[in-house]
């Protein structure tokens, strides 16, 4: 396999996943300022918030600024979380430029989120893919694609059926798969990823999204990348959690996967030292649950001096 190209692509998810579980208002100057260490140390794609009802998430209500601000800072691609239409012409009003749908495989997940079925949310994502301007990206985020916090392991048949009705909406799309508990294994990650990407060739691409609750975040990102996955979520310090999946913890730490694809020889863009210097600072967040090792492991000698 010498043809393998040897990058991939970090999503910085620590802004949207990570700071939306974190119960006391982060100040959005805080928000902005954190996005914008991330982007010095090399980070080229964020998920910078989520545009939700400001009443089931207050921490998130300030999206339209975050958009306004992190659309400033040159070459960083800012894709933003929509659960449904509406909240999709939200972003595109504030200015957003790439968005990311999302629904669950597992319909008791997907009714704890919107109040709707699977189904119903791939009709409202067709909806959202028509009124897609030219100049945007849609990224599609499939969450319990592979475990559900409330009916356990997904089989894969269940999330095949979803994606080929999802794909029939667009190919000219970037699909997440995504372990939302954390419960997910490498084989079954690499499975579920190579037979998806067999049967569904003409999607634009496919990216993974872990949690790391039992500690397989950075195995399974692995396993993705086996599978050949070139794009990953993670979260600076791993900031995270769901809360809509009670127990889950946060997704794998930015810096761990930074680490691992770095020792392995792939490359990730990313200053490894900057970015656990912003990791350091992350934690002091009130009410931020953090998780990764990597931090820990080098981080006594970065964590002298704040940067944020
Ligand atoms: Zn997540």
């Amino acid at each position: 396999m010498s043809s393998r190209p040897q990058s991939v692509q970090i999503v910085e998810v620590g802004p949207r996943d990570g700071f939306q579980s974190i119960g006391p208002l982060i100040p959005t100057d805080r928000k902005i300022a954190i996005i914008e260490v991330l982007h010095a140390a090399g980070v080229t794609r964020v998920e910078a918030t989520s545009f939700v009802s400001p009443k089931a998430l207050p921490q998130l209500a300030d999206a339209a600024e975050i958009v306004a601000a992190v659309e400033m800072l040159p070459g960083l691609d800012a894709q933003v979380l929509v659960p449904t239409v509406r909240h999709a012409e939200r972003a595109l009003a504030a200015g957003s430029r790439h968005l990311s749908a999302v629904l669950s495989v597992s319909e008791r997940h997907n009714m704890g989120n919107v109040r709707r079925t699977p189904m119903e949310s791939a009709a409202d994502y067709a909806q959202m893919v028509a009124l897609m301007p030219q100049d945007c990206k849609m990224r599609l985020n499939l969450a319990t694609a592979f475990d559900c916090p409330h009916e356990g392991r997904v089989e894969s048949k269940n999330t095949l059926a979803l994606l080929e009705i999802l794909v029939g909406a667009t190919t000219e799309v970037e699909i997440a798969l995504c372990d939302t508990t954390g419960r997910a294994d490498p084989v079954q990650v690499g499975n579920l990823f190579s037979t998806a990407m067999d049967r569904f060739p003409g999607v634009s691409g496919w990216a993974f999204h872990g949690h790391d609750t039992y500690g397989l975040g950075a195995a399974n990102a692995l396993a993705a990348w086996n599978a050949g996955v070139r794009v990953f979520d993670a979260a600076v310090a791993g900031l995270g959690g769901c809360p809509f999946a009670p127990g889950a913890t946060g997704n794998v730490a930015s810096e761990d996967l930074v680490w691992m694809f770095e020792n392995m020889g792939v490359g990730t863009g990313i200053d490894l030292d900057a970015l656990v210097k912003v990791a350091c600072d992350v934690c002091d967040l009130p009410g931020a649950q953090i998780g990764g090792r990597v931090r820990d492991a080098i981080g006594s000698r970065a964590c002298l001096t704040k940067v944020v």
